[in-house]
């Protein structure tokens, strides 16, 4: 059987200027799992998933992906699709066009099947033929939540993914995770709302101050009591 599909220990971010973003972190993603990261603005997980996107290297601690390290360029970052950083798309093109530009650019091997596949868990739906500069908020999302799902990538990791989206798309969207990850595949999602990781997550790790301070099954964080501060400091 393959390894975990993450392994992150001991993982650190100093920026330059001196600021500690990320101080040790330890975690582990188990295949299948839908994992939130959850924690406050400024508790760090947008910094860890660009370390673990290869986007910043990290100052101290390793990452380890499907058995293989993580860093700028690492061949295993192939198993992984991401929404780390919001996608721009162009507006006067489809939907679907904007995917297919989106592949000649990363020459990923992706073909019109890999395309429907991804716009259907997306759940896009015919709309995807229309031009992005109509789409609402949350077809925007579930576009860039295509984008990373193409050629269904093993692990999918996804960086606020409901942000600025409203209570049904919210909805919608933890149906996309859950349809993902019920193909056996691995999801990795940051929020800072605890409510919303409760049910869309099976397994969820809370960052504060840059630290990981809980670390159990959604039952776990929730009768711990702890993560309720978390809401308390979200906006
Ligand atoms: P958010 O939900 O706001 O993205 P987050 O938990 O993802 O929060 P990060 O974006 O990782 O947090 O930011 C953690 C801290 O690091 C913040 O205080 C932020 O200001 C700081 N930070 C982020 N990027 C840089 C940078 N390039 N240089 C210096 N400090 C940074």
């Amino acid at each position: 059987p393959d390894a975990d599909p993450l392994v992150i220990e001991g993982l650190a971010k100093t920026y330059r200027g001196g600021f500690s973003a990320v101080k040790g972190v330890t975690f582990r993603v188990r295949s299948g799992q839908v994992l939130g990261l959850l924690g406050p603005n400024g508790a760090g997980k947008t910094t860890v998933l660009r370390m673990l996107m290869g986007l910043i290297r990290p100052t101290a601690g390793t990452i380890t992906a499907f058995g293989q390290p993580v860093g700028p360029g690492a061949p295993v970052l192939a198993r992984i699709g991401a929404f780390v950083e919001g996608p721009g798309f162009l507006p006067h093109l489809s939907g679907a066009d904007n995917l297919r530009l989106y592949w000649a650019a990363t020459g990923r091997p992706a073909t019109e099947a890999h395309l429907d596949e991804a716009l259907e868990i997306a759940g896009l739906g015919p709309s995807v033929q229309r031009r992005v500069g109509t789409y609402s908020q949350g077809m925007r999302q579930r576009l860039a939540i295509a984008q990373a799902m193409l050629g269904l990538p093993d692990m999918l990791v996804l960086d606020e993914p409901t942000n600025g989206l409203d209570p049904p798309q919210i909805h919608a969207m933890r149906e996309v995770l859950r349809r993902y990850a019920a193909g056996g595949r691995t999801v990795l999602v940051s929020s800072h709302l605890l409510a919303e990781v409760e049910q869309t997550c099976d397994h969820v790790v809370v960052m504060h101050h840059g630290r990981v301070v809980a670390d159990g099954s959604v039952e776990d964080i929730i009768a711990g009591g702890g993560a309720a501060t978390f809401t308390v400091d979200a906006p």
